[in-house]
């Protein structure tokens, strides 16, 4: 393969220079880690599962109006996005208590949180990623008043958007994290959907029996972590396997 420059190599991802100005090349790696990175194992196929479906999502989101970096995959592991200047925040949606949030208010998971809950962490690993409000966000300048207007109008979008989507293949939206990046087009600047919706950076439990088809598997040691990734895949119709060798779409759960 013709040698290309790296731009950025994350714990689950690389990013390669594209083929054009303004282009990058996001690499999908089977790598995984938990618990800022104390925690790291390979698992064999992930990254072929999150390439695809985190391409599926953004294009439906694409299809609903959610500006996104996402132009096309162009393989197995590999997807073409636009280059975009990332905000340093997570932006976490919660629907239900799991994870920190449950730890950190004493709230038994699976607690219906009375009403969608955004948190923001600012992204920064000598610091852990700490819970952050906005008023320390627009103080800093990580991003303005009018950039988080747009980012909390799009979370919100996302979340009702998505919640919908899996609630309709069986599968419940528990919470997940999204980044966003300013893009510039000539003297314009918008606000879009980056780095990628996946397993990895979402909880999903079977709406029936309260499986869990996420990144928890890995966290808890609980096994068959690729497995459950293929299973979401699956639902959404988009795994090659289908039967007829097609790509169905979702599989709608009654
Ligand atoms: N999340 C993520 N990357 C992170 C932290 C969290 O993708 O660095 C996702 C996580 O998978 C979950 C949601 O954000 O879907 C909320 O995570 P939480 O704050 O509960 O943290 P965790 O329990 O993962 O430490």
């Amino acid at each position: 393969m013709k040698s290309r420059r790296l731009v950025y190599e994350g714990k689950a991802k690389i990013l390669y220079e594209g083929p054009e100005p303004g282009t990058l090349v996001q690499y999908f790696k089977d790598d995984t880690t938990a618990f800022d990175a104390t925690k790291k194992a390979v698992l064999e196929g992930k990254g072929v599962l999150n390439n695809r479906i985190s391409e599926y999502i953004m294009q439906r989101l694409a299809e609903i109006g959610v500006p996104t970096h996402f132009i096309r995959r162009l393989n197995m592991r590999e997807q073409l996005i636009r280059e975009v200047e990332i905000i340093p925040l997570e932006v976490v949606v919660r629907n239900i208590a799991a994870g920190s949030l449950a730890k950190r208010l004493g709230l038994e998971e699976g607690f219906q949180l009375p009403r969608s809950i955004i948190e923001f962490y600012y992204k920064n690993d000598s610091l852990h990623d700490p819970l952050v409000t906005e008023e320390h966000i627009t103080a800093f300048n990580w991003a303005t008043p009018q950039e988080m207007d747009d980012i909390i109008a799009l979370a919100v979008r996302v979340n009702d958007f998505l919640s919908g989507l899996f609630l309709g293949i069986g599968i419940k939206l528990v919470d997940f994290k999204v980044e966003f990046g300013r893009l510039w087009e000539n003297d314009m600047m918008r606000v879009v959907l980056a780095d990628e919706i996946s397993p990895d950076s979402c909880r999903l439990w079977d709406a029936k029996t309260g499986e869990k088809l996420d990144k928890d598997r890995f966290r808890r040691d609980l096994g068959g972590v690729t497995e459950a990734y293929a299973e979401v895949a699956r639902r959404l119709g988009i795994l090659n396997d289908q039967p007829g060798g097609e790509r169905k779409g979702p599989v709608l759960v009654k």
